[in-house]
């Protein structure tokens, strides 16, 4: 069942050097790949449709006569058709014409046009639409299948795909090509059994009777049973995946928890129970001499700091060092002051790295790193982007993952390899997601939730209150804060300029000092220094800033239990996960606190969706279900640019159903069938699984 067993495309008929150079551009190289280029959406041209029953937005087939027909001058030139076929009319615009088309269309000439109902002053209408004049007598020919239509690149056009995609299907008839199945039975799905080769001959070509709402919805059984199998491929590369990272070895961590112990006896508060369940297993992970690939996913203000600083403490205990990593610069700073708070009374020795450190104070850190005379290690992910060598690494945190994205986890892994042993990973992420999806995007990994908040916490009250009555935003700041509260200001902008971001937070922070006497304000963006930064995130902690001005620069992991007002400027031009990332620096201590979104009208659908869900909801669950139906889970896991999750024909969201026989089905494969594996992954995800190998 070897790849060889497949045809080159240059087999084919009408593929020469060019067109092969076209197809390997898409990624075609054999009839396999073709037929495994699967349509992104069909055309109806299997049925002649009459005018009076035609909707807009719908792609059919319209044969009549030409009633009418003249060139006009609007806006600008153009030749407008009259069709009529007997129950009505539909116009035809063409904006491009030469004289001989305008001639052709004449009235009295019988034409066959298909394109894309718009609905017109008059009725409805086509531009530009295929077409071709019927003579009088002509029978009214239709395609006998739905048309596929290809994702393609420049040069290489619909109808080419169409024949060699034909080709392949006749070679499939021909060869019978037991080769394609790949399970070791048809999975059963939706109350049936489909083998691959039919699945493929009704996708590529659909009859005409075909449910085309099934089809364009992705939901008919013959595109599930593909969906199925991509999952499963999906499924099947991460486990593989994970079974090699399993294979190799990593410092069994031996420490009996007395750090630890002591951390917990210098705290004010006692750990949730979910923070205790998910330590335990950590500290179960990091006794093997496998390395621990696990990740924590929390709601905002659940306590995943204290897992990763419990984690930590372990490791040091056994004498290695651990690293915590952080996506920026200012939620590494923070993480430093918690960690030195926590950790130096027990006598941990720190060392820090920013991208932002002057050379000299670097290389100091990194002798600190290097002799082993720092146990902990916090800093930004250029950690592993300056040549730092550790003395004996042990583990790796990385906190509030869905920044840095798949691509990095996994370049993350080799990086931290130190005489072949792999450091422990930790993964934490504040994107809670279903758990079918975590298994799925995640499959690589272990996984832990964090399913419960600290006591006390009171959910935090959110409005929404339109630009126009700002100021009753800023008298209501001025209020909370000269009766003690501490407020947020946060500024967003639509470009992702940080420098204008920047800007639109002084004006604001210059405005606001002015306005508000007796208030004091601050102002943090990413364009300070980190020292300055610090200092103002330190001044706000030990309340000496009342309102602080910040950009979304704060939206990660900044914790000031007293702030309870949090204002979000133009709240319309920020994503869910933002929104509620920002809205959880409040809430997190014993005061009431409030979330005033001010947007700027009129919202779009998506921004009224996003507004109305933080206005209904603290629950970091329900929000990112929406933010999932938004976006979709490319975006949001932040596996868009990496390959990963970039589906063919599946869709994790529609297909979720699948996904607990897709489980099963993979670890029947991988124990009974090992040899189809890799030919099962190949098939769909070709070259992109390249990614395991960063
Ligand atoms: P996140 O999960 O968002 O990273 P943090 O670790 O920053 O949450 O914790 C948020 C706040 O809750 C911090 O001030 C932390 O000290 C506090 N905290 C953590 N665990 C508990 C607990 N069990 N009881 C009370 N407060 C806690
Ligand atoms: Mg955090």
């Amino acid at each position: 069942m070897s790849k060889e067993s497949f045809p080159e495309v240059t087999a084919l008929k009408g593929v020469g050097p060019k067109v092969a150079e076209r197809l390997q551009r898409i990624q075609i190289y054999t009839v396999q790949d073709l037929l495994f280029h699967l349509p992104i959406r069909y055309q109806d041209r299997t049925r002649i449709r009459p005018v009076a029953a035609l909707r807009a937005g719908e792609e059919c087939v319209v044969i009549g006569n030409i009633e009418h027909s003249e060139v006009v001058f609007r806006k600008r030139r153009m030749l407008l058709v009259s069709v009529d076929d007997g129950t009505g009319r539909v116009l035809l615009r063409f904006f491009y014409f030469n004289k001989t088309q305008r001639e052709n269309l004449s009235r009295g000439s019988k034409i066959r046009c298909f394109g894309e109902i718009r609905q017109g002053i008059k009725g409805p209408e086509m531009v530009h639409p295929e077409y071709e004049l019927l003579h009088q007598d002509e029978p009214a020919k239709v395609e006998d299948h739905l048309t596929p239509i290809y994702a393609t690149t420049e040069g290489l056009h619909q109808l080419s795909l169409r024949r060699l995609t034909s080709q392949a299907l006749q070679w499939i008839s021909k060869n019978n090509a037991p080769q394609l199945d790949l399970l070791p039975t048809p999975p059963f799905i939706d109350g049936q059994t489909v083998c691959i080769v039919e699945a493929l001959k009704f996708v590529h070509r659909p009859p005409p009777e075909a449910d085309t709402e099934a089809l364009a919805a992705g939901k008919h059984a013959m595109q599930r049973r593909l969906s199925f199998e991509e999952l499963l491929a999906q499924q099947l590369s991460l486990s593989k995946l994970r079974l090699q990272m399993q294979k190799q070895p990593a410092i069994p961590i031996q420490a009996n928890g007395q750090l630890y112990k002591k951390l917990l006896d210098g705290l004010k508060f006692d750990l949730t129970q979910a923070q205790q369940r998910v330590i335990q297993t950590v500290f179960s992970d990091l006794g093997n001499d496998s390395p621990m690939l696990r990740l924590v996913q929390g709601d905002v203000g659940s306590g995943k700091t204290l897992i990763a600083i419990a984690a930590c403490l372990q490791v040091i205990e056994a004498g290695y060092q651990a690293v915590v990593m952080a996506p920026t610069e200012i939620l590494a700073e923070q993480h430093l002051r918690n960690f030195s708070q926590w950790l130096e009374p027990l006598g941990v020795r720190l060392a820090w790295l920013s991208g932002k450190l002057t050379a000299s104070k670097a290389n100091e850190m990194k002798a600190l790193i290097d002799t082993g005379t720092a146990n902990a290690i916090v800093g930004t992910h250029a950690l592993f982007q300056q040549g730092v060598e550790f003395k004996n690494l042990a583990l790796v945190v990385i906190d509030e993952q869905h920044r840095f994205g798949v691509h990095q986890r996994l370049a993350l892994r080799e990086k931290g390899i130190q005489d072949g042993m792999h450091p422990h990973q930790l993964i934490m992420t504040a994107t809670p997601i279903p758990r079918t999806l975590a298994m799925t995007a995640y499959a690589d990994l272990d996984y832990s939730v964090i399913d419960e908040l600290p006591p006390g916490r009171k959910p935090i009250s959110t409005i929404a209150i339109p630009m126009e009555r700002r100021q009753e935003v800023v008298d209501r700041v001025a209020n909370a804060c000269r009766n003690g509260q501490q407020a947020y200001w946060v500024c967003t902008l639509v470009e992702e300029s940080e420098a204008l971001q920047c800007q639109a937070a002084e004006d604001v922070f210059r405005e606001l000092s002015q306005l508000l006497k007796g208030v004091k304000v601050g102002l943090v963006h990413g364009r300070m220094k980190g020292k300055e930064k610090d200092s103002v995130m330190q001044d706000f902690s030990a309340k000496k800033i009342d309102l602080l001005i910040a950009t979304t620069v704060i939206e990660v992991g900044v914790d000031v239990p007293n702030a309870s007002l949090m204002i979000i400027e133009n709240a319309e031009r920020l994503g869910l996960a933002q929104l509620h990332q920002l809205r959880g620096r409040v809430g997190r201590g014993t005061e009431e606190s409030s979330c005033v979104l001010v947007f700027d009208p009129p919202l779009t659908d998506n921004a009224k969706t996003r507004i109305d869900t933080m206005r209904n909801t603290n629950d970091g669950f329900k929000i990112a279900q929406v933010d999932l139906e938004i976006r979709g889970p490319g975006e949001v896991l932040g596996t868009r640019q990496t390959g990963m999750l970039q589906l063919r024909i599946a869709n994790i969201m529609r297909d979720q159903d699948l996904i607990p026989l897709v489980q099963e089905t993979a670890k029947q494969l991988l124990e009974e069938y090992p040899h189809n594996v890799d030919a099962v992954i190949q098939r769909w995800l070709g070259k992109s699984i390249e990614f395991g190998q960063v």
